[in-house]
């Protein structure tokens, strides 16, 4: 366990607020204020990590701890305890899983086959405006002896955007950071998702904003309808990152082409090929914006018989194994400009001549090999086959970088009245499965809660299905399908009801 130096401790209690397990109590005692590490205490580290004056060091071991491997922080956990994350406990010297296994999932909501596709799209059906006019078509087909209607139109969206991921793990800026088109301000840099940087362009306030929300309309309207377009993104020290992006393609992140999506971060790399890498290498350093990992150190390494080396990687430690290395524009999204760069020094009571370390990154586009001289410095060498075998695998178990957009839009508000006179009655139907969502023929996710926010797919939505109008605000195609029972019963237009074999387009 850890134990606070009580002489030091500036009783701030921050470390008491952070435990999460509640191991640190607090008190009086003879008119002297205390803060104290109790014998729950897991080593988690938290405290250590949290405490801002370094006061809190190791203290003897409890008896009957076990130590749990089921993530790198390895709690050791006492009898009775259970570690950081609450999943474990420690009973009676055996770390058991302290919920049952659930079987069953939640009941969900399902949309019936007969309306899940929209019988026609809204791709060229027009706008029917104002919205207490009914939709431009309310259409009717008989599936498998149920009467099914789809009612389209070409909503005009303020609420509208789009999502755009791309899958790279090059620095395009921080979160937050404005993103321009035609040199306006069109959208903003988003949190990362795995293995891709993520950039919402348009949203409500863009759009409508004085500067730049026709230029944000054009830019939602090219990029959803599949076209290239040159975003930038200005930093906080004023350099500019030219991004050139298109649904299906590969990103061009300052004129280079992507060409391979990480395999995973640098701790997922050594977790999935650490067998390999110990037939390779003494050690091996995988450089990664996320998680840099070291493979003695890491578990996966422990598990295949590794030791730590010595080497110690150039990036701040997390738990066994795992390092958080600066964003920056070097190699794999961190300042390291070179392989060499990701080796900060070599402990020689440790690491011995001759050792050699493989640096790579999480794509193994970028690798080095180098050797441990007397002196605790590295030279590199040439690549060995087994090496290189460690970074062809890396690289094989790469997909290809690609861009996907994302259309969101929000048909909530007065879209909703071509469809029925009691416009909650469709929101309500769409949650409640009874009315299928589609735009231009694609599935759409419905948020949850209130409204109908919703998200698709471009790629799966009728080519150049998207337009915009000078309000300024995209049109999207928007199509409801429900059976003719359900219309009714939600006050549909019955009357502008039409049969699909009437229209001049369809085609059996
Ligand atoms: S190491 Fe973790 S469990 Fe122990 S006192 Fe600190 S925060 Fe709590
Ligand atoms: S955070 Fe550090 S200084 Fe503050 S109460 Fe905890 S041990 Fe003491
Ligand atoms: S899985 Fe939970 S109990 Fe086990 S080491 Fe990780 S945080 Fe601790």
């Amino acid at each position: 366990m850890l134990r606070i130096q009580e002489d030091l401790c500036k009783k701030c209690r921050i470390c008491m607020k952070n435990c999460p397990i509640g191991a640190i109590v607090a008190g009086e005692e003879n008119g002297e204020k205390y803060v104290r590490i109790t014998d729950k205490c897991v080593e988690c580290n938290i405290c250590r990590r949290v405490c801002p004056f370094g006061v809190i060091e190791n203290d003897d071991q409890a008896e009957g701890v076990v130590q749990c491997s089921s993530c790198s922080v390895q709690c050791k956990i006492p009898v009775g305890s259970t570690g950081a994350c609450k999943r474990y406990t420690n009973e009676g010297g055996k770390l058991v899983r302290n919920r049952a296994l659930v079987v069953e999932p939640k009941p969900q909501v399902e949309v019936d086959e007969k309306i899940r596709k929209p019988i026609i799209t809204a791709v060229g059906a027009g706008t029917n405006y104002p919205c207490i006019r009914p939709a431009p078509h309310i259409v009717c087909e008989n599936r498998d002896g149920v009467d099914v209607v789809t009612t389209v139109t070409e909503a005009p969206l303020s609420y509208s955007g789009v999502m755009v991921k791309l899958d790279t793990n090059t620095y395009i800026g921080e979160e937050g950071a404005t993103v321009y088109c035609e040199g306006k301000p069109v959208g903003m840099v988003q949190t990362e998702e795995y293995g891709s940087k993520m950039i919402y362009v348009g949203g409500a306030n863009r759009l409508t904003a004085k500067d730049g929300g026709f230029a944000t309309a054009r830019t939602i309207v090219a990029l959803a309808n599949g076209e290239e377009v040159e975003l930038t993104v200005r930093t906080e020290d004023k350099k500019a990152i030219k991004i050139r992006c298109q649904q299906g393609k590969a990103p061009v992140i300052n004129g280079v082409e992507e060409q391979t999506m990480r395999i995973g971060c640098g701790s997922a790399t050594i977790g999935l090929l650490a067998d390999i890498m110990k037939e390779a290498v003494d050690e091996c350093i995988v450089i990664d914006h996320h998680v840099t990992g070291l493979f003695s150190e890491h578990l996966a390494g422990r598990e295949v018989g590794m030791k730590w080396s010595g080497v110690i990687p150039n990036a701040t430690k997390s738990t066994v194994g795992r390092y958080f290395g600066g964003h920056g524009d070097g190699i794999g999204g961190t300042v390291l400009q070179t392989p060499r760069d990701a080796i900060k020094s070599v402990d020689m009571s440790v690491a011995h001549a001759g050792m050699t370390i493989l640096v790579t990154n999480t794509t193994g586009e970028i690798a080095a090999l180098f050797e441990v001289r007397e002196d605790g410095g590295v030279k590199e060498i040439p690549m060995t086959e087994k090496a290189a075998k460690v970074v062809k695998a890396i690289n094989e178990n790469c997909q290809g970088s690609m861009t996907s957009v994302m259309y969101c839009g929000g048909t909530g508000g007065s879209a909703r009245g071509g469809v029925c006179k009691h416009p909650v009655k469709i929101t309500e139907a769409v949650h409640d499965g009874i009315a299928n969502l589609t735009i231009g023929g694609a599935p759409a996710f419905v948020y949850p809660g209130g409204g109908i926010n919703f998200i698709v797919d471009t790629a799966k939505v009728v080519n150049k299905a998207f337009t915009w109008v000078p309000t300024p605000a995209t049109v999207a195609p928007v199509e409801y399908t429900m059976t003719k029972a359900d219309y009714e019963k939600m006050g549909g237009h019955m009357d502008q009801i039409k049969n699909v074999e009437d229209f001049p387009e369809y085609r059996k």
